[in-house]
């Protein structure tokens, strides 16, 4: 079948923040025949993977990693390679995937601090400052875009903060929910590791791992006094692998999936080769959040994030229910318009909002019309369910 040809079939449109909707040709890709993986054949589509990450991220010195697993893994590798048993990371909390992140360093033996904030807001410079100063952290760890309350971290901020205040300490961004849906210029900020999954801003299905990782992160990696401290996202296994693929030879830790690494290969060719440049990518993503944010507004709903121009992301909105509704009086009557849209997940209020994921295909590809969509049915299931402005 050739790719104008396929057309996925029929369903529900997606607009949670991830598992996103999907362009055809990335779901052709994935249909690809069995591959040996370090056949001449597919090395090099794992090679191109490679480059074209880096430039997703704008990090040419950096080593990606490519890898099975999810977004969850990329805190593996971070608490398992990077830092050793007993030396100290701070993690800035800004919601769910902060508590996570925390969790996971400490299973591998770290000693974390966290900087909590109150829901719909992120820690402030200042604090984040005031303990970098009060000792020596290995490790800084923040959450980009935290997916259960939508708020934006300054990334750019906190890699000059750390520059500045306490220049050793490695910089780890959680993209998972803003990889080539928010600006990320991981070299000239200083950013020394991005993780993500191949399901969000990327545009992929779920099954990939990807992990970049700057000198200074490769460095403490190599000057640890430990072992890494796990099997599978052991960088002794990966980044000897990683750099074989790249050069054209491939070599074997564990098997890559063949076919989602061809699904990957056509989203970043997307991403980086298409029509639209990274940089409109970024403002398409601006302009369509604006538009949902100020649609939400004018309906009378309230979002989870304090000041959303300022600290809202621009993947994923969070609204909170209208007064008297809850989410069984309104997502299904989404879903009934077939539309799925993703419930609230901070442990404190998950029950009173829900959130729109507004990433990759739904938001570059203007001719499917998604976002209208959305937010046309989004007003008729309200007033369905009683809501009056
Ligand atoms: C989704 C998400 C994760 C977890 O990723 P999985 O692919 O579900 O393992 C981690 N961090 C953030 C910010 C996320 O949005």
């Amino acid at each position: 079948m050739s790719q104008s040809d396929f057309k996925q079939a029929p369903h529900k449109l997606l607009l949670i923040p991830g598992p996103v909707e999907v362009a055809d040709d990335v779901l052709l890709a994935n249909a690809h025949p069995s591959m040996s993986h370090v056949s001449p054949d597919f090395v090099p589509v794992l090679g191109d993977c490679i480059r074209m990450f880096r430039d997703v991220i704008l990090a040419p010195e950096s080593q990606p990693i490519i890898t099975a697993g999810s977004g969850t893994l990329g805190w593996d590798h971070v608490a398992s390679n990077v830092i050793e048993p007993g030396e100290e990371a701070l993690v800035l909390n800004s919601g769910y995937f902060g508590d996570s992140f925390a969790e996971c360093l400490e299973v591998y033996g770290s000693k974390v601090t966290q900087i909590k904030a109150p829901i719909g807001s992120k820690p402030s410079l200042e604090e984040v400052e005031a303990e970098l100063k009060k000792k020596k952290y290995k490790v800084l760890t923040f959450t980009h875009v935290d997916t259960s309350t939508g708020v934006l971290t300054d990334a750019k901020a906190l890699g000059d903060l750390v520059k500045r205040v306490s220049p050793e300490t490695i910089l780890v961004l959680d993209g998972v929910c803003s990889v080539a849906s928010e600006e990320i210029r991981m070299d000239a900020w200083g950013i020394d590791v991005v993780l993500t999954a191949s399901q969000k801003g990327i545009g992929c299905p779920p099954g990939l791992m990807l992990l970049a990782a700057s000198k200074k992160a490769i460095k403490a990696y190599e000057n640890r006094k430990t072992k890494p401290n796990s099997y599978f996202s052991s960088w002794s296994k990966w980044l000897p692998v990683m750099k074989a693929y790249e050069s054209g030879t491939g070599a074997y830790f564990a098997t890559p999936p063949t076919n989602l690494i061809y699904a990957l290969h056509a989203s970043l060719t997307t991403i980086t080769k298409g029509k639209t440049s990274i940089e409109d990518r970024w403002a398409q993503h601006i302009a369509v959040s604006d538009q949902v944010k100020n649609f939400v507004k004018d309906l009378g709903l309230k979002q989870l994030v304090a000041d959303p121009s300022k600290d809202g992301a621009h993947g994923m909105t969070a609204v909170r229910y209208p007064e008297g509704l809850k989410a069984p009086d309104v997502l299904p009557k989404m879903v009934a318009r077939k539309i799925v849209v993703a419930a609230g997940l901070h442990k404190e209020c998950k029950d009173e909002y829900f959130r729109i994921g507004t990433m990759s295909e739904s938001v570059v590809n203007k001719e499917r019309g998604d976002i209208d969509y959305l937010l046309k049915n989004l007003k008729e299931a309200l007033e369905e369910a009683g809501y009056r402005k």
